[in-house]
């Protein structure tokens, strides 16, 4: 699809194929030059680490269009950090965050006319990813790897307003102890296929998933953290080993103490205190925030005060914020908006 045909509006969550693509091949133990192509395609050993034992991690970040027409990416240096632990806990080479941000640059720059216009709601979505491309027989670090980034334009995450969603308890588990649920790795989401097409065909949005060794806390969903509002107004958000630090909740624990004033907790959160809280909201980077209105469990299902038609108001107001910051409206805090041009 030609950019300039695209109807931004319209546009969903799915890839759409982008002019260029960086890549950097690690090889001989060191990364090459590495540089843009358009070749869309990747060839590999049949028998490559990525193919065999699922060596691969990714991440996940949005550019766009500020109001004064800069295209600009929130917070792109958690993603090289983040980005770093997974290849730290996978054995694959690590791409510096300098050299992150340069891929990203340069990727956003060749793409130009596929960031949607400012007002839109549509984004240009980057996949940045590293995978082992050289083959392993035995289970072993694979002998070469790409890294690689490509972008897609993705349409606004909620069409016709914003309307709470519903969970189910999952009787099934995302993260072990000390296992890699605090990386963001491929595998994870390869086994919770199963249970996340199990709660859509009973009609649910996403899973809630407990913490594994005690089926006690609350962990997140596949692919979201949580936020929760207590009647008195404070934000809490569960803390465990197994849960992905999402850049986007991590940035709305700051929205909410520093520019709403309102007091965060960052503790285990039990399953039974759930039903305590008036709002609820899932955090990640396509959604920024949804509002959650029920959980099904076995035994019922818990109803958030906020209920099944809107937003509740401090997930609305964290909301507005964090989104007003991202688009240039509101000052943001020191660094987290990197200009590209
Ligand atoms: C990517 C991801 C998130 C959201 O992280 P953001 O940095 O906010 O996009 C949350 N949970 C899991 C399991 C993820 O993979």
């Amino acid at each position: 699809m030609m950019a300039k045909d695209i109807d931004w509006s319209s546009l969903g969550f799915g890839y759409i194929k982008t002019d260029y693509r960086y890549t950097r091949a690690w090889k001989d133990g060191k990364w090459d030059e590495g540089g843009l192509t358009d070749k869309a395609e990747v060839t590999i050993s049949e028998c490559a680490g990525v193919l065999q034992y699922a060596q691969t991690g990714f991440e996940g970040l949005k550019v766009y269009r500020t109001k004064d027409g800069h295209v600009v990416a929130f917070r792109p240096d958690l993603n090289a950090d983040r980005l770093q632990s997974t290849c730290r806990r996978l054995i694959m080479p690590e791409i510096s965050k300098e050299d992150f941000l340069k891929a990203l640059d340069e990727l956003i720059k060749a793409n130009i006319d596929y960031v949607p216009p400012f007002g839109s709601g549509a984004t240009l979505y980057v996949r940045p990813f590293i995978y082992g491309s050289g083959p392993v027989i035995g289970v072993k670090p694979a002998p070469e790897y790409e890294f690689r980034m490509f972008c897609t334009p993705v349409g606004p995450y909620f069409k016709g307003g914003v309307k709470p969603i519903k969970l189910l308890l999952s009787d099934y588990d995302r993260a072990a102890p000390h296992g890699t649920g605090n990386i963001k790795a491929g595998l994870n989401y390869a086994m919770s296929i199963y249970a996340g097409e199990k709660a859509h065909s009973l009609g649910y949005n996403e899973n809630m998933y407990l913490d594994s060794g005690t089926r006690t806390y609350v962990e997140e969903t596949g692919g979201a953290n949580f936020l929760f509002v207590t009647k008195d107004n404070k934000v809490v958000t569960p803390k465990s080993d197994t849960i992905l630090p999402s850049i986007t909740r991590r940035s709305l624990m700051i929205v909410a103490k520093d520019y709403l004033g309102l007091e965060v907790e960052e503790r285990p959160v039990r399953f039974d205190e759930v039903k305590d809280f008036v709002e609820c909201g899932l955090c990640g980077t396509a959604a920024v925030i949804s509002p959650v209105g029920l959980v099904h469990t076995k035994d019922g299902d818990i109803k958030f005060a906020s209920g099944m038609e809107e937003m509740g108001p401090v997930i609305s107001k964290l909301r507005e914020t964090l989104t007003g910051i991202q688009m240039g409206e509101i000052e943001a805090p020191e660094g987290w908006i990197h200009r590209i041009c």
